[in-house]
C-alpha cells in the first residue's frame, strides 16, 4: 500500500480504494469526507488515471485550491496541475466558453454579478412603469434566480398556470414579463448571470448529444463535495455527465444541508441510491477535528431534528473545555467580551489571530465585533462583506475592461459612459437604452451609429459619444497585443480614474487608490501564474472570469494573521481551535424569519450544528440581554439552541463586570429585577452555577477568564485599550511611578511605550505587561 495511504483510517481508506463505480459518503462533521475526496483523487492519479480524466466539484475555490496543493504534496505539482477542481460556477464557465456559439452567446461573454442583475432588474422594473415598492426588485431577483435553479425557463413559466397563479396571489402579476425582458436584455447584451452558468450548463448538454458525450468522455470521474447543499440545477448537471461511466463520488452530510432557502435539495443526498445502480455507501464516524465535549454537545443538538439519517459521531480526542456561555447586556459588550477573550487566549496559549473565528447568523452582526476588535488593535477579516471586486473603485475598472472584451455588456458601459465625468447625462443614456431597445441592438453599437439614427440629442453630446467610443475601441487594439496586465493599467490611467481619485485627496481617495494597486498586482500574478497552466493563456477574458466568481474567500491566501469573521452559512467545510458563535438569541438564531415550520427551525438547528463544529477545541456562545432590531431595542431571549445543548457540556460565565459574585438573574440596569422579563419558562440562568454562588473554583476560572476588572474605569482603560494610549499621556507604572510617554512603536502584543518616569528616567516598555495606568 502506497505510504500516503497511513493518513486515513480503515473506513476512510475503503471508499478510497474503490476505483469504479458510484459511492457515497455519508458522515458527520469533521470525520474527514474532504479528506476523502483528497487521497481519492491522489489514489486515482497513482492508480494510472489521467489528471484530465478527473473533475472535482468543491464548495469554495479557496477549498478546491487547498485540496489541490494537498494532491501536489502527494502526487508532484506537474501531474496536479491539469486537474479540473472548483466550484460548479466556476467548472461550468469554463465549459461554457468553450461552447458558448451553440447557445448564441459569444465566447467572451460577460458574468453579471449579484449587484448587476439586480440593476438591471432594476431598470426593467422602472421601464415597465411597474411600481417599485411592489416590484422589489431584490425579490424579483431571489424569484428569477429560484425559476432558473428549477430549471423553469421563461417559456415552461408562461405555461405553468400554478406559478402565474402564486405570482399574482402575490400581488405581482406581471413577474413572467419581467422575467423574459430580463432574459432577453441578459442574452442581447451577451451576458450570463450565476444562475445561467447552471442552467445554460443544462441546456448545453440536453440539446447537444454531441457535446454531452464530450464531456461524459472527459469527465470519466466525478467527485462532488457537500453534496448535500446541491441545487436541482446541479444535481442535473452532475447526473448527465456521469451517467455513461457512472464513476461518481458524492461526499456530504444531511446534518449540513443549509442551503434549502436557495434551492439546496436534501434529497439529492437522500435518493442518491436510486439514481445509480449499485450504489456503494460509505459511512465514517471517527471524528477528527474536536474535542468530545463539543462532538458530543453537537450529537445532542442534531439528535432534535426529526428528519434525518441516523448516524454515529465519536471522537478519539480529550474531553476538553466545556463549552462556556456568556450572557452580555448589549452588543456593545457582547463585542467586548469576545475580544478581551481572543486577547487573552491568545496570550495564554501563544496562538496567533488566524486560530479564532467568530461565527454570526447575520451579516450585521459584525459591526460590533469589529468595533471592539479594533478597539483591541486584533486584526480581523471581515468575509462574505462586500468583496473586494465588488467595491466602487475595482467595479469601475473592472467594467471598462468588460466593455472592452463585451462591447455589448449594457451594466458594464452604463456604469462607466460617464465615469470619470465626461458631460454624458442621465437623460442622454436613457434615450441610448430607449434607442438600444428599438432597434434591438447594444447600446454601444447605437453609439457606433449615431449618425444613421436620428436620436435627439445636440451635437457636443454626440461628439463627447463618439470620443467615448474610441477609447474603448483603441483599447480594444491594445488588448490584441497586450497582456490583461498592460491593458488594465493603460485603461487606469487613460480613463482618467486614477486622476480623479487623486484630485480626491481624502484618506479615502487614496485607500481607492492602494485598491486599485492591488488589483493591478493581482492582475500581474495571475497573468504570469495562467501561462504555465496547459490550457490556459493569460487573457482578459480569463481573469475577468476568475473576478466574477471569486468570492472573497477565496481573496484569503492566508498570509496575514487575523481572525475571521463570517456568517455561519460561509462557514460550511472550515475548521477553528476557538469559535465564539455570537447572538444566540430567539428571533436572531433561530432566525425570526425561520420559524413558522418544523422544516425551518430543523434547518436553523442543522446551521447551528454546521456552527458547533467548526470548533477544534474551545466553542463560545455568547448571548445579550437586549438588542437593536430594527432600530429599535427589544429584549432579547436566550436562545432554544443553549437549552437543547445537554448540560454537561456547558459552562457559564457569569457576566458580572466585578469579581464579586452578583447573582445571574435579569436585573435591570438599575439593579431591581423586573420579574415580567424573565420571559423564559426555565429560566436558562437558573441553572447551576447561575442560580448558586459560584464555589472557589468556578470563580478562579472567572478570574481567568474576566480579562480585567472593573473596579476602576481608568485601570480598564489603560489596561484595554492602549490603543488610546498617544505621546503626552501621563501615566503611572506600579514600581517606576509617574512618568510621560514619549513615543509608542510596535503593534497588537508587541506595542511598547518609552516613557520619561520622574523616578525611574527613560524607559522602553511592553505595553502587555507594564498595566499602566493613565493619569
Ligand atoms: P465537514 O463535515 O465539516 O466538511 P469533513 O468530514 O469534510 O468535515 P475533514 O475536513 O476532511 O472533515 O476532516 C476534519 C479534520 O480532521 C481535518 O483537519 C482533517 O485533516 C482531519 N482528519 C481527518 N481524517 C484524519 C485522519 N485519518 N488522520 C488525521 N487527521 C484526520
Ligand atoms: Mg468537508
Amino acid at each position: 500500500m502506497e505510504d500516503y495511504l497511513a493518513g486515513l483510517n480503515d473506513a476512510q481508506r475503503a471508499p478510497v480504494l474503490q476505483k469504479d463505480g458510484p459511492l457515497i459518503v455519508i458522515a458527520g462533521a469533521g470525520s474527514g469526507k474532504t479528506r476523502v475526496l483528497t487521497y481519492r483523487i491522489a489514489y486515482l492519479m497513482h492508480q494510472g488515471v489521467d489528471s484530465f480524466n478527473i473533475l472535482s466539484l468543491t464548495f469554495t475555490n479557496k477549498a478546491a485550491r487547498e485540496m489541490k496543493k494537498r494532491i501536489a504534496d502527494i502526487v508532484g505539482p506537474s501531474e496536479a496541475k491539469n486537474l479540473w477542481m472548483g466550484t460548479f460556477h466556476s467548472i461550468f464557465a469554463k465549459i461554457l466558453r468553450f461552447e458558448a456559439d451553440k447557445l448564441g452567446y459569444p465566447s467572451n461573454f460577460t458574468i453579471y454579478d449579484t449587484q448587476d442583475s439586480q440593476r438591471l432588474i432594476s431598470s426593467v422594473i422602472k421601464e415597465m412603469g411597474l411600481d417599485k415598492d411592489i416590484y422589489k426588485y431584490k425579490q424579483v431577483y431571489s424569484r428569477i434566480s429560484s425559476y432558473k435553479n428549477s430549471l423553469i425557463t421563461v417559456k415552461a413559466y408562461f405555461q405553468d398556470a400554478d406559478l402565474i397563479e402564486a405570482d399574482a396571489m402575490a400581488k405581482r402579476p406581471r413577474m413572467g414579463e419581467i422575467y423574459q425582458q430580463y432574459v432577453e436584455r441578459c442574452f442581447k447584451a451577451g451576458a450570463m448571470d450565476f444562475d445561467d452558468l447552471l442552467l445554460k450548463t443544462n441546456e448545453l448538454l440536453n440539446r447537444f448529444p454531441e457535446v454531452l458525450a464530450k464531456y461524459q468522455n472527459r469527465f470519466r470521474y466525478i467527485l462532488v463535495d457537500e453534496y448535500q447543499d446541491t441545487n436541482h440545477s446541479q444535481y442535473l448537471i452532475v447526473k448527465a455527465l456521469s451517467d455513461k461511466f457512472q464513476n461518481i463520488c458524492v461526499v456530504g452530510d444531511d446534518a449540513q444541508s443549509i442551503y434549502a432557502f436557495r434551492g439546496a435539495n436534501i434529497n439529492n443526498i437522500l435518493n442518491f441510491q436510486k439514481d445509480y445502480d449499485n450504489v456503494q455507501q460509505y459511512r465514517l464516524e471517527q471524528n477528527y477535528r474536536s474535542t468530545k465535549n463539543i462532538v458530543e454537545a453537537a450529537n445532542s443538538i442534531i439528535d432534535k431534528n426529526k428528519t434525518k439519517l441516523d448516524k454515529v459521531v465519536w471522537t478519539a480526542n480529550d474531553s476538553g473545555p466545556k463549552i462556556l456561555v456568556n450572557r452580555l447586556l448589549t452588543d456593545g459588550d457582547e463585542g467586548r467580551f469576545v475580544a478581551s477573550s481572543i486577547f487573552e487566549n491568545r496570550m495564554q496559549h501563544q496562538l496567533n489571530n488566524g486560530q479564532f473565528a467568530i461565527l454570526y447568523r447575520t451579516n450585521a452582526q459584525s459591526r460590533a465585533m469589529e468595533d471592539a476588535l479594533r478597539k483591541r488593535d486584533i486584526p480581523y477579516r471581515i468575509y462574505g462583506g462586500l468583496s473586494f471586486y465588488q467595491r466602487k473603485e475595482i467595479k469601475d475598472v473592472l467594467s471598462y475592461l468588460r466593455l472592452i472584451i463585451n462591447p455589448k455588456d449594457e451594466e458594464a458601459l452604463k456604469r462607466i459612459i460617464n465615469f470619470p465625468a465626461r458631460g454624458i447625462g442621465g437623460t442622454t443614456v436613457d434615450k441610448l437604452v430607449v434607442a438600444a431597445n428599438h432597434y434591438d441592438r447594444s447600446i454601444f453599437e447605437v453609439i457606433e451609429n449615431l449618425d444613421r439614427i436620428n436620436l435627439k440629442i445636440n451635437s457636443g453630446t454626440k461628439t463627447r459619444l463618439q470620443n467615448f467610443m474610441m477609447m474603448i475601441k483603441s483599447f480594444q487594439v491594445t488588448n490584441q497585443t497586450a497582456d490583461a496586465f498592460v491593458l488594465a493599467e493603460e485603461v487606469a490611467k487613460k480613463t482618467g480614474l486614477l486622476q480623479e481619485l487623486k484630485k480626491d485627496g481624502t484618506p479615502e481617495g487614496i485607500a481607492r487608490i492602494e485598491n486599485i494597486e492591488e488589483l493591478l498586482n493581482g492582475m500581474r500574478d495571475f497573468v504570469e501564474g495562467q501561462k504555465e497552466l496547459a490550457d490556459q493563456t493569460g487573457s482578459l477574458a480569463e481573469f475577468l472570469e476568475d473576478v466574477a466568481l471569486a468570492t472573497d474567500l477565496d481573496m484569503d491566501t492566508g498570509d496575514d494573521d487575523r481572525v475571521a469573521l463570517m456568517t455561519i452559512h460561509l462557514a460550511k467545510g472550515l475548521e477553528f481551535p476557538y469559535v465564539y458563535i455570537v447572538g444566540m438569541e430567539e428571533d436572531l438564531f433561530p432566525s425570526g424569519m425561520s420559524m413558522n415550520t418544523r422544516a425551518e427551525i430543523e434547518e436553523e438547528r442543522r446551521l447551528f450544528y454546521v456552527a458547533l463544529t467548526r470548533a477544534e477545541n474551545q466553542a463560545y456562545l455568547t448571548y445579550t440581554q437586549s438588542r437593536y432590531r430594527w432600530g429599535k431595542l427589544v429584549d432579547a431571549e436566550p436562545s432554544r439552541f443553549i437549552e437543547e445543548i445537554d448540560d454537561q457540556f456547558l459552562e457559564y460565565i457569569t457576566p458580572i463586570d466585578t469579581y464579586q459574585y452578583k447573582p445571574l438573574i435579569d436585573i435591570d440596569v438599575f439593579g431591581e429585577v423586573d420579574k415580567s422579563k424573565l420571559r423564559l419558562k426555565k429560566p436558562i440562568t437558573g441553572r447551576p452555577p447561575l442560580a448558586h454562588k459560584p464555589s472557589e473554583e468556578q470563580l478562579r476560572k472567572l478570574r481567568k477568564l474576566r480579562p480585567v476588572s472593573n473596579k476602576s474605569a481608568s485601570t480598564q482603560k489603560a489596561n484595554l485599550f492602549d490603543g488610546d494610549l498617544i505621546p503626552g499621556t501621563m501615566v503611572e507604572h506600579m514600581r517606576f511611578g509617574k512618568g510621560k510617554i514619549l513615543q509608542l512603536e510596535g503593534v497588537g502584543q508587541d506595542k511598547k511605550a518609552e516613557i520619561n518616569f520622574e523616578n525611574g528616567g527613560i524607559k522602553k516598555l511592553l505595553l502587555r505587561f507594564a498595566k499602566l495606568k493613565v493619569l
